[in-house]
């Protein structure tokens, strides 16, 4: 399966979407970004287990989030690491400044990157945790921040507001590699014992650049995926796909978990998480940005 068109706006009119709001008057402005506020606020309080599907007509489309921005994630700065923790491939930068992510649903926090990591399976259609309008592809990436009024992930890990996941779905097509995921892939393939770690280029995260340039994504209030399964999480999920090779997924197959080398890393996904009953599930979908008065 290629694109979504549930929401009746394809990739390209996505990042090119005009702005709605330049005819409004600032009256009704604030009173819409007060409305706003309330949602958010509130939205804020409801916490669930991750992963979950996500289905647009669910959702509500929110049109007041300042742009999401990310700071540094594809800069070559510093340098790279990549990691087999044994439970999956881990990326972390080593900079003088880590990148960061500010704006869209993180109020006025700043989240700084801890680290990106993969989940996958042994076949190429439930690598994911997350599943889109009944879909699941090849892989998930998870891009790791933290709040920077904590001082460190492991300080942040259990607060209310302490984590920011941005998460990214990789399809596995019968097409040729993906040029921008290579550098990861050629890297991947040095670290297949147990706790290796190899050094990567440093902008090794070109092929995120693309969707996180997006307008149109999904977030909710959920937890960690792996235990302690905090509930600590501002998700924020692109639905479209970043397509690599099927030989690209396969390359994390190979990675074992064990130091006995008998064991690979062959599904590292949680299955879906039923939210309880009781609870009514909340997700936004950004579908364009607030207009910025100052
Ligand atoms: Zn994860």
């Amino acid at each position: 399966m290629t694109g979504f068109d549930v929401t009746g706006v394809s990739k390209s009119q996505c990042v090119c979407e005009p702005e709605e709001f330049e005819s409004e008057s600032t009256q009704s402005q604030l009173v819409e970004d007060h409305e706003a506020h309330v949602l958010v606020a509130e939205w804020r309080l409801h916490k669930f287990q991750s992963p979950i599907e996500l289905k647009h007509e669910e959702s509500i489309s929110h049109d007041h989030f300042e742009p999401l921005d990310f700071h540094g994630h594809w800069d070559k700065l510093g340098e790279a690491t990549f990691e087999n923790t044994g439970k999956t491939a881990v990326i972390r930068f080593q900079r003088d400044e880590l990148p960061y992510l500010r704006g869209g649903p993180l109020h006025e926090d700043t989240y700084v990157f801890e680290q990106l990591h993969f989940h996958w399976s042994d076949d190429d259609n439930s690598g994911c945790e997350h599943i889109f309008e009944g879909q699941a592809f090849s892989m998930e990436a998870h891009a790791v921040h933290y709040n920077n009024k904590y001082a460190s992930f492991q300080e942040a890990q259990d607060k209310p507001d302490g984590l920011a996941v941005v998460g990214f779905f990789l399809e596995a097509t019968d097409n040729a590699d993906n040029p921008c995921f290579k550098k990861l892939t050629a890297a991947v393939q040095h670290i297949i014992k147990v706790n290796t770690l190899t050094s990567v280029a440093a902008d090794c995260l070109t092929w995120i650049r693309e969707e996180a340039q997006c307008k149109g994504y999904y977030t909710y209030q959920g937890s960690l995926t792996t235990e302690p399964y905090l509930e600590s999480v501002t998700w924020i999920l692109y639905p479209t796909p970043i397509h690599v090779s099927r030989q690209q997924v396969a390359h994390f197959r190979e990675l074992k978990s064990t130091p006995c080398e008998k064991v690979k890393i062959v599904n590292n996904v949680r299955p879906l998480q039923t939210p309880p009953s009781h609870k009514k599930l909340n997700i936004l979908y950004a579908r364009s940005h607030r207009k910025s008065f100052d």
